[in-house]
């Protein structure tokens, strides 16, 4: 059977292929810099790693762009609290975000785009919007006139047609059923960080920066568009008008919702304040990878409830796969090989990518793996594997890990509290990609001097770039 995805635009479970070629276009909201990120949010992240590996297992490569909220209403308060800039406040909850993600084994996206860099191409999108006859402004802010995209509502399915025209919304979020006029870019309220434009000084509001970046990135359709449920309107829904207004064509052909890890049955979220960080849960001696496999254990559509005793069901199950592991490595077998037993590994392969290939059923998939070692230690108590199964043993095994990757223990890299950086560097390969992404948005914009600065900042701290063919190359010294 071929991948089968749900995609929330169909409601269907449809067979996945890129649109061109072998490389599959992806685009995933990332997470908004105002604090640490919560192992709710990393349950969707998680599922997005998942994601990226079982593509790359059936042979496609990826274009991945995910994008790192950098300024909005709770950044621009918390900073002015802490007397900081929002490059400074945010700075260092970006770094704890790609430690935490490094240290649950999550994989760099191919591009990371915080919005602040990117406010060039925000600006060139509401300017074709504009041109388009979809914004209007009041009150120095721009907003996104809904009634000029009769196609709203089509993700979440709902149905919009009573709409109160000219209802307007500053705010990013708002409640569901309730379509209303969007904001594109808010006009500067006393000293908020703002930007001059065409349209006035002011910050972009937080639809507009998915739009522009994917559409920057990734041209203007793209495979996959993925972010957790709560996505779904209004962001996605805003996201979609938006890119379809300046296109005119399909923004996204797949939509990939993951639902939310609860705490006592209710989501896990920042506002509520019934969150863990991932820091919480190493401070208590839990292991990363126990976190990794908990969250990646339910199948992303269905809710997944957190509790310590489900943390430490997760370490047990581990530990019943590294020690099959183990028996495999160092216990003597009789020589030959088990007919029966190769074609069993055989088998459970297959049942691992059936699970996986129907949207990503993990649950499936891993009880084949449970069931696999189940029969196969039977057989080794039995006397009846032998050498030659080994290494189709290790072969199940391998194929697992490659997309849960919990076997090999993880060495402990998240820094304490506040203290920032993974290297001796001091700069992420996050960063490094980012500050890269935004010299090549000068070029671009032909502003050479700011360019070369960015080149003289990355080489202080021991970042040297090269400019090929296939783009930029760096490393470090
Ligand atoms: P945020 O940092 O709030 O912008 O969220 C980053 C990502 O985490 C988004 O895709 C959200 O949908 C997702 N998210 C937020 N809370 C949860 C939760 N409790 N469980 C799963 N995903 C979540
Ligand atoms: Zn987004």
């Amino acid at each position: 059977m071929a991948f089968r995805l749900y995609n929330t635009l169909t409601q269907e479970l449809e067979v996945f292929h890129p649109l061109q070629g072998n490389t599959v276009r992806m685009y995933t909201c990332g997470p908004t810099v105002y604090n640490f990120v919560h192992i709710g949010n990393f349950r969707t992240f998680t599922f997005q790693d998942i994601l990226r590996r079982w593509l790359r297992y059936r042979g496609y490569q990826l274009n991945h762009v995910m994008n790192v909220t950098d300024v909005d209403d709770k950044i621009i308060l918390n900073a002015a609290k802490e007397n900081k800039s929002i490059e400074d406040y945010t700075a260092s909850f970006t770094r704890s975000f790609f430690e935490d993600a490094a240290a649950l084994h999550l994989e760099q996206p191919e591009h990371v785009a915080p919005a602040t860099k990117h406010i060039g191409v925000m600006v060139d999108a509401i300017e074709k919007l504009a041109a388009k006859g979809c914004t209007y402004t009041s009150d120095g802010s721009t907003y996104f006139r809904i009634s000029s995209f009769p196609q709203y509502g089509k993700l979440s399915h709902n149905d919009f047609s009573g709409i109160r025209a000219g209802a307007r919304v500053d705010v990013d979020e708002y409640d569901k059923a309730d379509a209303r006029d969007f904001v594109l870019w808010k006009g500067k309220k006393g000293d908020e960080p703002s930007w001059p434009t065409p349209f006035g000084e002011g910050r972009p509001g937080w639809h507009i920066e998915c739009s522009a970046m994917a559409m920057q990135y990734l041209g203007g359709t793209l495979d996959i568009h993925a972010g957790g449920v709560d996505l779904v309107f209004p962001h996605h829904e805003n996201e979609i008008a938006q890119s379809e207004s300046i296109t005119g064509r399909q923004f996204a052909r797949f939509w990939l919702h993951s639902e939310h890890l609860h705490n006592e049955s209710q989501k896990m979220s920042k506002s509520l304040g019934n969150f863990f960080t991932l820091r919480d849960l190493l401070k208590e001696g839990y292991q990363p990878e126990a976190i990794r496999y908990l969250l990646a254990s339910v199948p992303y559509r269905k809710k997944l409830n957190f509790t310590f005793e489900g943390l430490k069901a997760a370490a047990r199950s581990i530990e019943r796969l590294r020690d099959f592991e183990l028996r495999l490595a160092t216990s003597r077998f009789a020589p030959g090989c088990d007919g029966a037993l190769s074609e069993r590994s055989r088998e459970a392969i297959r049942q691992f990518e059936e699970g996986m290939d129907d949207d990503l059923n993990t649950a499936e998939a891993l009880a084949a793996i449970f069931e696999y070692v189940r029969t196969i230690n039977t057989a080794i108590d039995a006397n009846k594997f032998c050498e030659d199964n080994r290494w189709e043993a290790a072969k199940v095994l391998e194929v697992f890990d490659s997309v849960f990757d919990v076997l090999k223990p993880y060495e402990a890299k998240v820094a304490p509290e506040g203290s920032g950086t993974s290297n001796g560097s001091g700069i992420t390969d996050a960063d490094v990609e980012a500050r890269i992404s935004e010299r090549t948005a000068a070029k671009k914009s032909r502003n050479f001097k700011r360019a070369d600065e960015i080149r003289g900042e990355l080489l202080e701290v021991g970042i040297t770039l090269e400019d090929t063919k296939d783009g930029v190359r760096w490393k470090r010294k």
